[in-house]
C-alpha cells in the first residue's frame, strides 16, 4: 500500500504540529508508523490522501455510531449553516437537543451543553465540590476522562499508551485531592472513604471502561458505588461520553439500571461535530450559573451547527431502535470470529464485549482492572495494527482502545476484518 503523500503532508505538519498531529494517539506512533491522513469518509469506510480505502473501527473514537458521512444526517445542513453558524446569544435547537437528552437518561433533568468530553468532566468536578462542599474525588485506575489536570492521574487512552498516565505540568497540589482507587474493586473504594471521612466529593467512573481496552463492570460493582456514594453523601458521576447514547439509547444508566447524580457526555451526541454535555439531579444543577453560583460558560457551547448535527443523531437513534441490535450482531460476530482465532493459532489473547463495544487484548484473560490489561503484549499489538492496515482495516492503533462499530458496518465488514486479523495476527505471533 502507498502512503507517500500521507508522509509528505506529515512531514509539513511535524514543522507546525506538535508531533504533526492534534491529539496524540493520531501520530501512530505506539504501533511504530507514520500516520495516515485522511481525506473522507463514507459509510463503514475512510480514504486517505493516497486513495487508499480502509474498513474503519476508529470511526473518530465513538461520535460516528451511524458511520462516516450518512446522508439522514447531512440532508439539510446546508441551509442550516447558511442561517449561521453562531451567535453567542440561545436558539431553540439547544432546547430541543436538551429535551432529547432529558428524556433518554434516567439520571438526567437537566443538562448544559459545552464543547468537548474534557469540558465536560471538568465542569462536573466543580459542581460536585460546590454541591458537597469537599474536595477529594475517586477515579480508577485505567479510566480517562479528557485532559483536565485533576483527571490526569493514572489515565487510561493515549496517556496509557503513551507511558505518561501522569502527566509532568500538572501541579502536585491540583492532584493531591484525587484518589485512584482499582476498577472493579469495590473494597479499595471503600477504604478511601474510610481513610478520607467527609471528604471525598465525588466517584467518578466510565461505566464500562473504554479506555484501557473495553474493560465491563463485574456484576454489582456500579450497584455498589451508588449505595456507598450514597450513604457517605458523596455524588456519584457516571463518564458516559464513550457509553452515552452507545450501549443503549438510555445509555449505560439506562442499561444497567442504576442512576447517577451526575452524568457527563460527549462524542456520540455532536454527531461527528465537537459537543459535550453535564447534566443530573435538579438540585444540583440547579447550582450552575445563572441559575446559581457555580461558574461555567462557553462561547461556543450549544453552537447552531453542532447542535444540529447532534439532534440529527439523537433523534436517528430514538427513531430508529435497530440500530443497536443491529451493532451489538456484528459485535458478537466479530467477538465469535476473533475468539475462534484465538483457539485455532493457541495465543494468548482473549476479546471483551459489552453490548457494541468490543476489544482484542493481546494477553490473557480475564481483563478486570488496568493491572490486568497492561500485562498485554504491546509489541505484538502494534504488529498486529500494521498488518490490519496493510489489509485495508484501521483498528485502533493502540492496545488500550476499543473497536468502534458503527450502523454502517456490514456483515461483510466484519468477516473481512475477522479474515484480515486471522492472517494478521497468525503474523504478529509468528516467533
Ligand atoms: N471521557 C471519556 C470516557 C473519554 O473517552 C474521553 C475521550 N476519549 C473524554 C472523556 C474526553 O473527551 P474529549 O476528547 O472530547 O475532550
Amino acid at each position: 500500500m502507498e502512503h507517500g503523500r500521507s508522509k509528505k503532508i506529515y512531514e509539513e505538519a511535524k514543522k507546525y504540529i506538535p508531533g504533526g498531529v492534534n491529539s496524540p494517539v493520531r501520530a501512530f506512533k505506539s504501533v511504530g508508523l507514520d500516520p495516515v491522513f485522511i481525506e473522507s469518509g463514507k459509510g463503514s469506510r475512510v480514504l486517505d490522501a493516497d486513495g487508499n480505502s480502509y474498513i474503519d473501527f476508529v470511526c473518530s473514537w465513538g461520535p460516528l455510531i451511524l458511520g462516516h458521512s450518512p446522508e439522514y444526517i447531512y440532508d439539510g445542513i446546508e441551509e442550516i449553516i447558511r442561517k449561521g453558524t453562531s451567535f453567542g446569544l440561545p436558539t431553540e435547537t439547544e432546547v430541543k437537543m436538551a429535551r432529547l437528552i432529558c428524556e433518554a437518561l434516567p439520571g438526567m433533568d437537566m443538562v448544559r451543553m459545552v464543547n468537548s468530553g474534557t469540558e465536560a468532566t471538568m465542569s462536573a468536578l466543580r459542581l460536585a465540590r460546590a454541591y458537597t462542599g469537599r474536595d477529594k474525588i475517586i477515579k480508577f485506575e485505567g479510566c480517562y476522562h479528557g485532559h483536565c489536570d485533576s483527571l490526569l492521574v493514572k489515565a487510561g487512552s493515549g496517556a496509557l499508551t503513551l507511558g505518561v498516565p501522569t502527566t509532568p505540568g500538572v501541579p502536585q497540589d491540583v492532584i493531591k485531592d484525587t484518589i485512584v482507587c482499582r476498577y472493579n474493586d469495590t473494597s479499595s473504594v471503600e477504604a478511601a472513604f474510610s481513610e478520607n471521612a467527609g471528604g471525598i466529593a465525588a466517584v467518578i467512573v466510565e461505566p464500562v471502561a473504554g479506555n484501557m481496552g473495553v474493560v465491563p463492570p463485574r456484576e454489582g460493582f456500579l450497584e455498589s458505588l451508588r449505595e456507598i456514594t450514597k450513604r457517605h453523601g458523596a455524588i456519584l458521576i457516571f463518564d458516559e461520553v464513550i457509553t452515552g447514547f452507545r450501549l443503549s439509547y438510555g445509555s449505560a444508566q439506562g442499561l444497567f439500571k442504576v442512576e447517577p447524580d451526575i452524568t457527563c457526555l460527549g462524542k456520540i451526541i455532536g454527531g461527528g461535530l465537537p459537543v459535550g454535555a453535564y447534566g443530573g439531579k435538579r438540585e444540583i444543577m440547579s447550582m450552575v450559573s445563572p441559575l446559581g453560583s457555580v461558574y461555567q460558560a462557553g462561547t461556543l457551547s450549544g453552537n447552531p451547527l453542532a447542535m444540529h448535527m447532534g439532534m440529527k443523531t439523537l433523534e436517528y437513534l430514538r427513531d430508529n431502535p435497530q440500530v443497536y441490535g443491529s451493532i451489538e450482531d456484528n459485535a458478537v460476530r466479530l467477538e465469535a470470529g476473533l475468539n475462534a482465532i484465538i483457539d485455532e493459532l493457541s495465543i494468548d489473547a482473549c476479546v471483551t464485549r459489552a453490548k457494541g463495544m468490543v476489544c482484542l487484548f493481546l494477553g490473557k484473560g480475564p481483563m478486570e482492572s488496568h493491572d490486568d490489561v497492561i500485562r498485554c503484549d504491546t509489541a505484538r499489538y502494534a504488529s498486529y495494527f500494521r498488518e490490519m492496515l496493510e489489509r485495508g482495516v484501521i483498528i485502533p492503533p493502540a492496545q488500550f482502545e476499543g473497536w468502534f462499530l458503527s450502523y454502517a458496518h456490514t456483515r461483510e465488514d466484519i468477516e473481512y476484518a475477522i479474515k484480515a486479523s486471522r492472517e494478521s495476527l497468525e503474523i504478529a505471533f509468528a516467533d
